[in-house]
């Protein structure tokens, strides 16, 4: 007998004894209710991943199930938010037991690793399609978000940036993909706490999905201002500059996307309570440019010459 829906539902994703306290009544019901305090606002994330489109057909169901809660989680540390609370809707082509259970393996591996509670969902059949919205609160007045950008602040990015592109051109270019550099593309690494920590420290921040100068954009574009960015200056793996023909290298760390490393910006008095933070989540952050008034994102060589760049970033629909 193929397994129906609930048993789907009941197998893989209802895990009553991983309850939080805030969770009044979780998967089962029409809706999920939750306390939410009220000294808190509600930060609110979903993003869906096609086969296909945002992941090759072959890619293992674990880092699929990673992959979709890690890009939500990514977007709610970019505003500084705890995650709490998870949902998920699923389009199935056919139900493979083993491929459920490994897709549930990667996903709550995750959500566990940040008590994130998968409260509810819907399961379809059709093209493999996975959608999954993250949900926590988020001190009053404290979010991060995209228009907190001011002329002077500084602007950091957290680890390295352009592993995960190459990890993508490899693979279209039907090259053995580097282990690391495959793992930065499938399982990227949210930075949950350090979002959680910059909320009291930081000014504006945006994860990076689409590559630095894309994502970059959207904060000084929404902050009316723009920004110089010092490319000479931008982290780097050593795997990448082992891997990448120098002529490329920043074109992957500027324009290529799916890093989810977040941006950030910081008055330069908070500099050194950035830094202790850095050190408190053993997380690297590199000063990369400054914000100005006039709009745009430049590129600049330390020795003042400038850097045009090619390809900004992805959009779906260019
Ligand atoms: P309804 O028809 O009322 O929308 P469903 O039959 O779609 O309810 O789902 C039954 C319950 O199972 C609901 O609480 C729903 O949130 C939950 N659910 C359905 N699919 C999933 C899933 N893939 N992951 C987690 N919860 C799910
Ligand atoms: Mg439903």
């Amino acid at each position: 007998m193929p397994l129906s829906e609930f048993d789907i539902i009941e197998r893989f994703f209802h895990r009553p004894e991983r309850s939080r306290d805030d969770v009044l009544l979780g998967i089962g019901d029409d809706a999920a209710l939750l306390a939410v305090p009220c000294d808190r606002e509600l930060a609110v994330a979903v993003d869906t991943l096609v086969a296909g489109r945002h992941f090759p057909p072959a890619t293992r169901a674990f880092d699929i199930g990673h992959k979709a809660l890690a890009v939500n989680l990514s977007d709610l540390a970019a505003m500084g938010a705890e995650p709490a609370w998870g949902t998920l809707a699923l389009t199935l082509p056919e139900v493979d037991e083993a491929w459920l259970q490994s897709f549930a393996d990667g996903f709550f591996t995750l959500a566990d690793r940040y008590d994130v509670q998968l409260v509810g969902g819907d399961t379809t059949r059709g093209p493999l399609s996975v959608t999954v919205q993250v949900l926590g609160p988020v001190p009053r007045g404290r979010a991060l978000r995209r228009d907190g950008a001011r002329p002077g602040q500084r602007i950091f990015v957290t680890g390295t940036l352009g592993d995960a592109a190459c990890a993508l051109w490899q693979m279209q270019a039907g090259e053995q993909v580097a282990p690391r550099l495959l793992e930065r593309l499938n399982r990227p690494e949210p930075r949950v706490a350090f979002g959680r920590g910059l909320a009291a420290v930081g000014s504006a921040a945006i994860d990076i999905s689409d590559g630095l100068l894309a994502d970059l954009g959207h904060i000084v574009t929404a902050s009316n201002c723009g920004a110089t960015v010092w490319v000479d200056r931008l982290p780097r793996s050593p795997l990448l500059t082992a891997q990448v023909p120098s002529a490329q290298l920043l074109v992957s760390q500027l324009s290529g996307g799916d890093d989810y490393e977040l941006c950030f910006c910081v008055e330069p008095t908070k500099v050194a309570a950035l830094q202790a933070l850095a050190r408190d989540c053993a997380l690297a952050v590199t000063e990369v440019g400054v914000i100005e008034p006039q709009p745009g994102v430049r590129c600049r060589h330390d020795d003042g010459s400038d850097y045009q760049p090619g390809v900004r970033g992805f959009d779906h629909f260019a």
